[in-house]
């Protein structure tokens, strides 16, 4: 405890003075339990991220065999490891973008700049140095780094951090006609457009039917580049192994972390298609001057592959549909019964408006009480995306906890 009485912690997304904290102490499945002995759903799979559920004792075993072997030994310049090496393979093999490499990260922040330094760097390589804008969405979440904050949707998260990134231009996130407007009047100078295939964060919103694909026509017709940021979509959450798949939208460069490893270890990256690789492969001499210290850590890239293994034979993408399957009518039931304004979703990610004056933290607290742990997204969202291995009793209970508390905050 510092001088005020507080922790020394000072935690992220959350008010430096508030003192109110739930210690987690263990986890199996999509249950997570309290150092008082509650038990808790685990309704947004910890932060969007635990696809194969917590407990997992494969992952636990393969990151412990691999730190005993070796820790950690960067991979910058001539060095690199064999589960760096296994994992890239792996991921390209199943990349939804042909011939593929992946770079890696620690972060999906950092593989969000990873990836806008690669689509600056190409426009310069190819020699358009004047092609330099980042095209970004309202609603749309993509980190915290000063690139990441920049290139948020959510005004209230961009607010004090001073000058941010230069050369970013918001867009509708829906309307892909403001898109045309904007490339019609400044296409020449456009590096890349970003988008989640479903906007996570910034309200569980998948994205207008063609939406996507007509950003895709409008990077071609242009020549600039398409990122698609998968940080959330990615792993099986939509039904596919990729936002990508389940839309159809091809990609110049696709963001990841968080389900690549179920959150068992730190690690996020890049899937860097020809259009990049050709610009930066062209020159031998060029040098990619770019990197982290722990990018390809083996120990995560274990992590990485033994969580992979899981989701391929446990087929979790499909309990990604399942759980669309059980929560989509289960929760446009509480839409008939007015209990809440608005239902969006898609696979294994969804979110209810709420009516006034239930506001959403009031909700998620009653919710928790209720041994459910759910997300408000701003003033009036509550979120689910469980880890896919959950099971029927634990999704009802889900709908359960919100049920009443909704009843409880709108009586
Ligand atoms: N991109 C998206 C779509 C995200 O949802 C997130 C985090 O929630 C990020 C990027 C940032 O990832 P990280 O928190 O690992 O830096």
């Amino acid at each position: 405890m510092n001088p005020a009485g507080r922790s020394a912690f000072l935690h992220p997304f959350a008010r430096p003075t508030a003192d109110r904290f739930v210690t987690i102490v263990r986890g199996r499945g999509a249950v997570v339990w309290d150092d008082q002995g509650n038990r808790y759903v685990d309704a947004l799979a910890s932060l969007w991220y635990c696809q194969v559920g917590h407990g997992r004792d494969e992952i636990a075993e393969a990151v412990g065999q691999q730190l005993r072997l070796l820790d950690s030994f960067h991979t910058f310049e001539m060095f690199t490891n064999e589960p760096a090496e296994e994992l890239t393979a792996t991921l390209a093999a199943a990349a939804p973008i042909a011939g593929a490499r992946v770079f890696l990260t620690n972060s999906g922040s950092e593989a969000v700049d990873t990836a806008v330094k690669l689509a600056r760097l190409t426009s310069v390589l190819r020699g358009e140095p004047q092609r330099q804008l980042v095209v970004s969405r309202h609603h749309a979440y993509h980190g915290v780094t000063i690139g990441g904050t920049a290139l948020q949707g959510l005004p209230a998260n961009r607010e004090g951090f001073g000058p941010l990134l230069p050369g970013v231009h918001h867009v509708d996130h829906d309307d892909p006609e403001s898109v045309a407007a904007l490339f019609a009047a400044r296409g020449g100078e456009i590096a890349a457009v970003i988008a989640e295939p479903v906007q996570a964060a910034g309200g569980v919103r998948p994205p207008a039917p063609g939406y996507l694909q007509r950003l895709r026509e409008l990077c071609d017709d242009h020549g600039a580049l398409l990122i698609l940021d998968e940080v959330v979509t990615g792993f099986g959450r939509l039904g596919s192994m990729w936002g990508a798949h389940r839309y159809a939208v091809p990609a110049d460069l696709i963001t990841f972390a968080k389900g690549v490893t179920s959150g068992y270890q730190p690690l996020g990256g890049v899937l860097v298609g020809s259009a990049v690789r050709d610009a930066i492969e062209a020159d031998p001499a060029f040098v990619l001057r770019h990197g982290h210290t722990y990018s390809g850590h083996p120990a995560a890239c274990r992590a990485a592959l033994a969580n992979l293994a899981i989701i391929g034979d446990e087929h979790l993408a499909q309990r990604a549909l399942h759980i669309g399957a059980v929560l989509s009518p289960a929760l446009n039931e509480l839409l008939d019964n007015g209990l809440v304004t608005e239902v969006r979703g898609d696979g294994g990610i969804w979110a209810v408006e709420l009516p006034e004056p239930a506001g959403a933290p009031a909700v998620r607290d009653r919710m928790l009480g209720d041994g459910v742990i759910a997300r408000p997204l701003g003033p009036s969202t509550i979120a689910f995306c469980p880890p896919l291995v959950i099971g029927d009793d634990d999704l009802e209970r889900c709908v359960v906890a919100l049920t009443n508390a909704l009843r409880a905050e709108l009586s």
